[in-house]
């Protein structure tokens, strides 16, 4: 809750007094329609990041922005929100981000990035877009070394640098995600943010992600951790804790960087996909909201 004022506050300030007027109506509109307001965009298979064994494709597939453009076409109303995300990728890595920032804003109300801000350079710091997410999988040189296997960490925290002085007016936010290497850099990202003027920050544990990586293995999840939304089931396998109810994307739909349409993110190969932009494909997507809610998807098990 904290997190959304924070953001509606800092995005209400940059575009003005009529802005909420215009997601309202945009979210409404989808409502009518019978679609989700938002859309998890998935710019290209590649990343910034160069982890220790991490596999990513020999020909990552990189978003068109006409794909995206098709995609929202065929929508019977625009989305209200459009968020950039990486699935073992990042937004960053895309030579496209730009012209799909700019379709993203010339189509809906709030567009914002999540990046771990890797190769970060000035004229993408000074892309309109609305939130900037950035987040770090350690708090310190040697915790990222740990957890990444690289030396980057400085190149992170510059990256949130260059976004404040852009002066873009974006809200930043710096999430620190736990993996084991970083489980106990709590206070040591505390005293970061105070240290850089970082104001809103939050603290989350990495998403166990079998179809995913190497970083799959629950030997990396910071599981002794008291707020680790995963521990082991009798058979040893990274399980929930506590069951959840509901879908954290209930309402959003993810377009990939193939420019398939896809319940979530976090859905991997093994659930029902669309593959071409049509009027047919939102409604058929409309068939996923049950399953979604009742957790039916295989990565719901261990969805957080
Ligand atoms: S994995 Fe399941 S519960 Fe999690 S966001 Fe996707 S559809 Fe929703």
């Amino acid at each position: 809750m904290r997190r959304a004022v924070y953001t509606f506050a800092g995005v209400l300030r940059q575009r003005g007094p009529l802005w909420p007027a215009g997601l309202a109506l945009r979210a409404a509109r989808c409502m009518l329609g019978g679609i989700p307001r938002g859309l998890v965009v998935e710019p290209c298979e590649a990343c910034t990041g160069g982890c220790r064994g991490c596999v990513t494709p020999p020909r990552p597939a990189i978003l068109e922005p006409k794909t995206l453009e098709a995609w929202i076409a065929a929508r019977k109303a625009p989305p209200a929100t459009i968020h950039f995300a990486g699935r073992h990728s990042d937004p960053l890595a895309s030579p496209l981000l730009a012209e799909l920032v700019a379709v993203a804003r010339a189509h809906a109300s709030m567009v914002s990035v999540s990046t771990i801000g890797l190769d970060m350079d000035g004229a993408t710091a000074r892309l309109p877009v609305d939130r900037w997410i950035v987040s770090l999988p350690a708090a310190t040189r040697e915790t990222w070394r740990a957890v990444k296997g690289t030396d980057r960490f400085g190149e992170a925290v510059e990256a949130v640098r260059m976004i404040s002085a852009s002066r873009s007016g974006a809200v930043i936010e710096v999430v620190l995600t736990k993996w084991a290497g970083s489980a106990g850099d709590g206070p040591a990202f505390a005293e970061l943010a105070a240290r850089e003027g970082w104001r809103n920050t939050t603290i989350v544990h990495t998403l166990h992600d079998p179809s995913g990586s190497a970083y799959s293995d629950p030997a990396v999840l910071a599981l002794g951790e008291p707020d680790c939304p995963y521990g082991l089931d009798a058979s040893g396998r990274v399980a929930l804790t506590r069951p959840r109810a509901g879908c954290p994307q209930a309402g959003y739909l993810c377009i990939d960087a193939r420019g398939t349409l896809r319940p979530c993110p976090f859905s991997g190969a093994d659930v029902p996909l669309i593959p071409e932009p049509s009027r047919g494909a939102w409604r058929e997507a409309r068939g996923w909201r049950a399953a979604k809610s009742s957790r039916s998807f295989p990565n719901c098990r261990i969805c957080p």
